[in-house]
């Protein structure tokens, strides 16, 4: 069977157009910039293209040079969606310069340099397929396994389109118009190269996407801090680069006093304000390489690479901003003072240990008096026996504990 090549090069066109509108309308019921570019620039290009195949050579030089000026465009909007998608602004510039080149070009060269105006064009294009290639590689997040079609694609829609410029007598047959056989191979390298691409956004919008679920799964919306899950995750990850430092780490926990006649006396919403400025002042008075997090209703955490003492000094800082953050409601001022607990472990101690000792330090701080810091004058051996320790403690006593030993 013998492929027609006008019916494959139609075929081409019409792939182009519909993955065009679908990654339009993608675009728009997903509001991203990026897939409305992407499509767009699919949309134009089929079109320049079929107009170019319907009423290219009725108007004599000017109309394909126009089409092939759009079609420049619809490359360059491709390379622009790969910018918009990592966060770039989109280059007007670079949107127009090539169909300008183009143009420019094809009044000063003279109409019969075939040759010439071709290779100027081929060239445009594939500078555009590079421009994209390179913005989609520089995709850092992706791993590199992820990342190879990302630039092998448009890659190699940029070879094939080079190959009339290196293969310029063989694909020409003697009338010097192109061969079926390159008709063909081209109409098929367009199929490739729009499903090829729409597979790769698909991929990267994707990936994305997960990352985006991932992040808000360990974010606490009211503080935008790491919730409980997402700090550990962050600490697990620091202990382990400080352990191989050898270095040793210190965990603060904080729990804002009388916070629930906070919330009695001033209402819920305003509790909630507590809390946000409570994030604030823990931000504002931390390092920017100390984690910290919200891991429970008022109460926060936060991981220091440092000595206990550097810790404590650290929470003192805490401590004293919160208390003179000096926030007055219609009803009056709010007393705003918080507990800490410190606790310092040796390279490596995990954060579950860390976090029971630190426990135990704001325990005593809270029965001692509140708004103050206490530090863990140890570390629990072993988790296990602080746990039972802690659940024998809070357990109601057994009937036959209460039998007094005779
Ligand atoms: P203490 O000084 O002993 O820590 O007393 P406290 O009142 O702070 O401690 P308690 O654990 O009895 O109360 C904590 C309160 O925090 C109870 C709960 O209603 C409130 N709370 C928990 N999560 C939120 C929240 O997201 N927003 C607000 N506004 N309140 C919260
Ligand atoms: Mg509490
Ligand atoms: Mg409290």
């Amino acid at each position: 069977m013998a492929l027609d090549s006008l019916t494959l090069y139609i075929v081409a066109t019409m792939v182009a157009a519909l993955l065009g509108v679908m990654l339009l309308f993608f675009g728009r019921e997903q509001n991203i910039a990026a897939l409305r570019w992407w499509g767009a620039a699919y949309v134009l290009g089929s079109v320049s293209v079929a107009l170019w195949t319907v009423i290219g050579d009725r108007f004599g030089e000017v109309m394909p040079m126009l089409l092939s000026a759009v079609g420049l465009i619809a490359s360059a909007m491709v390379w622009n969606a790969a910018r918009v998608f990592h966060g770039k602004p989109p280059s007007l510039a670079g949107l127009v310069l090539g169909a300008v080149v183009w143009i420019a070009s094809g009044m000063l060269l003279d109409p019969a340099a075939h040759t010439q105006r071709l290779t100027i064009g081929a060239s445009l294009v594939v500078i555009y397929a590079t421009l994209t290639a390179a913005q989609l590689w520089q995709e850092r997040r992706a791993s590199l396994q992820r990342r190879w079609p990302a630039v092998l694609v448009p890659a190699l829609h940029g070879f094939v389109l080079m190959l009339p410029i290196l293969l310029g007598h063989v694909l020409r047959d003697a009338n010097g118009a192109f061969s079926t056989a390159w008709v063909t191979i081209f109409s098929i390298e367009l199929v490739l190269y729009a499903v090829g691409t729409v597979f790769i956004i698909f991929m990267l919008v994707n990936e994305r996407v997960v990352s985006a679920h991932k992040r808000a799964a360990s974010i606490d919306p009211l503080t935008s801090l790491l919730n409980r899950r997402g700090f550990a995750d962050a600490c697990a990850r620091l202990i382990e680069r400080e352990a191989r430092e050898g270095r040793p780490v210190t965990v603060l926990i904080f729990d804002i006093d009388h916070f629930k006649s906070i919330n009695d006396r001033f209402g819920h919403p305003a509790g909630d304000e507590v809390l946000k400025l409570f994030a604030t002042v823990v931000v504002n008075n931390l390092r920017i390489t100390d984690l910290s997090g919200r891991i429970g209703g008022e109460e926060f955490a936060a991981l220091l690479p440092c000595t206990l003492e550097e810790g404590v000094v650290a929470a003192e800082r805490v401590r004293e901003a919160f208390a003179a953050s000096g926030i007055v409601c219609d009803e009056g001022p709010v007393d705003t003072t918080v507990s800490i607990g410190v606790a310092g472990g040796p390279a490596g101690t995990e954060l579950e240990v860390l976090l029971a000792a630190a426990d135990t330090a704001l325990y005593k701080a809270k029965r001692t008096g509140r708004n103050r810091v206490e530090t863990a004058s140890e570390l629990p051996l072993s988790l296990d026996r602080f746990r039972r320790q802690r659940a024998a403690l809070s357990a109601p006593a057994q009937p036959d504990q209460l039998i007094a030993p005779t």
